[in-house]
């Protein structure tokens, strides 16, 4: 409930909804660059975030060459990932290290704290974005502060807030209601016995267990992860899931902590189907769409954060429609992440930064086919949300023309 609100508004450059990768990266530039930049984050910081935490090669360069080496406090133990290892229903196992050597474990709560506050930007949190006005020249946006409503005005803003799509919400009303939510769940479990390779995230080709089914160490404890279709029951999810490990893979699992479970926009990137805002506002990183492949949202965060941030430099030294800006730059972006979905591009090229081709090719041929069978009816599971024939189609239309259809983007 609003108990009272201040008149005085504050002004800046620019004003970045969120504290996540995107945000960090976002600000990044636009501090480098000499302009006033604010974000708001609705938690107090550090706040935590329900993730694996395991980072592509891509992005730790991306944290390294932006931020500076990472502290130790900002990592999970083991500390690295050396890659990850698919499974699959028939029980062949298919392991491949990332391109380059081990990447960080990050400890998100401490991790996207540290690159926000190296960023240099002014931080906001307790702070909930909840509505705002393009006027043209500039942005009026409302926030909620300890119950009082806070405004800022601002030339540019970005949201850059994740699922939570509160900018996008005062952006599109209907967007939300109109994409397939998915639930994806966590919990970490005493360990009794567990033979998978600590190093590697693990993956599950299985359409019984879920759409998407993980699991990896973390800090002694072993995290199981499920994530499906909104609709049904976590609970029992994950339960299938920590069953299916033991009588398949010798994973004896003590009780667990509380389940974190978070909504999930997950599709975007599949289909082309990214939303980057319009007027003076800007959406970028998982609100915009973005997520890879291999579990992995943060090093597409980071880069699409960072171009966000380099349009709204542009524009404002070079007045142009920012929108056009954006766009143009963001089509990098949305060419290395989409093609990680491609099955184009998997076949003949070599989207991800991991060998999956490499890793094929060394099994048997009968294994070989075993495996793409199986890898067939899992993406069956999606039949219902009719992505195939769209897949298809943006594939071949990449192939002809080198870049992915900008007119499907909001
Ligand atoms: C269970 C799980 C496991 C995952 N594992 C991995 C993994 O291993 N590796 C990987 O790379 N990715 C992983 N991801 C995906 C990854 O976490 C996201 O893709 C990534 O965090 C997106 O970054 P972002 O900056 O776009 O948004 P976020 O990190 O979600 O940050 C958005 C921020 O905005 C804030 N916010 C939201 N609304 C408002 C508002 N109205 N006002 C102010 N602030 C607001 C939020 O509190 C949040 O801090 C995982 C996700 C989940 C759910």
């Amino acid at each position: 409930m609003t108990k009272g609100s201040s008149e005085e508004i504050r002004k800046v450059d620019a004003l970045i909804v969120g504290s996540g990768p995107a945000a960090a990266a976002c600000a990044k530039r636009l501090v480098d660059a000499g302009y006033e930049t604010v974000a708001l984050e609705r938690k107090a910081l550090p706040r935590h975030k329900a993730c694996s935490g395991i980072l592509s090669p891509r992005g730790h360069r991306f944290l390294i060459e932006n931020f500076g080496p990472l502290p130790k406090e900002i990592l999970h133990t083991p500390s690295s990932a050396v890659g990850v290892t698919f499974h699959f229903p028939g029980m062949l196992s298919l392991s491949m290290n990332f391109d380059g050597g081990p990447t960080p474990h990050l400890h998100r709560k401490y991790a996207d704290h540290w690159a926000m506050r190296r960023s240099g930007a002014e931080i906001h949190d307790l702070t909930e974005f909840t509505e705002l006005q393009d006027k043209g020249a500039y942005v009026d946006v409302t926030a909620m502060k300890d119950e009082r409503t806070v405004r800022y005005r601002a030339r540019r803003v970005i949201g850059a807030d994740g699922p939570g799509l509160s900018v996008v919400r005062s952006l599109y009303p209907d967007y939300a209601g109109q994409i397939p939510w998915f639930v994806v769940g966590q919990k970490f479990h005493a360990v009794i016995a567990c033979p998978l390779d600590d190093r590697y995230f693990h993956f599950w080709f299985h359409p019984q267990l879920g759409h998407y089914t993980w699991s990896h160490a973390r800090d002694g404890k072993q995290l199981v992860g499920v994530g499906f279709l909104k609709g049904e029951n976590f609970d029992v999810r994950h339960q299938r899931v920590v069953q299916y490990l033991e009588h398949r893979h010798q994973v004896k699992l003590g009780p667990a902590e509380s389940p974190e479970i978070v909504p999930a926009n997950f599709g975007g990137s599949l289909i082309n189907r990214y939303i980057f805002g319009k007027g003076n506002v800007l959406i970028t990183g998982q609100a915009a769409g973005f997520f890879n492949m291999i579990a992995e949202g943060m090093s597409c965060a980071l880069h699409s954060g960072a171009i966000a941030g380099e349009a709204a430099v542009e524009s404002f030294r070079n007045p142009a429609d920012v929108q056009r800006t954006y766009r143009a730059m963001i089509a990098s972006e949305v060419r290395r992440c989409s093609d990680q979905w491609n099955p184009l591009e998997i076949a003949f090229g070599r989207p991800h930064e991991a060998d999956f081709r490499g890793a094929l090719n060394k099994l048997k041929v009968r294994e070989r086919l075993s495996v793409l069978r199986e890898i067939l009816s899992f993406i069956k599971l999606y039949a219902p949300l009719n992505w195939g024939r769209q897949i298809l189609r943006h594939s071949v239309y990449r192939q002809v023309l080198g870049r992915y259809d900008s007119a499907r983007w909001l």
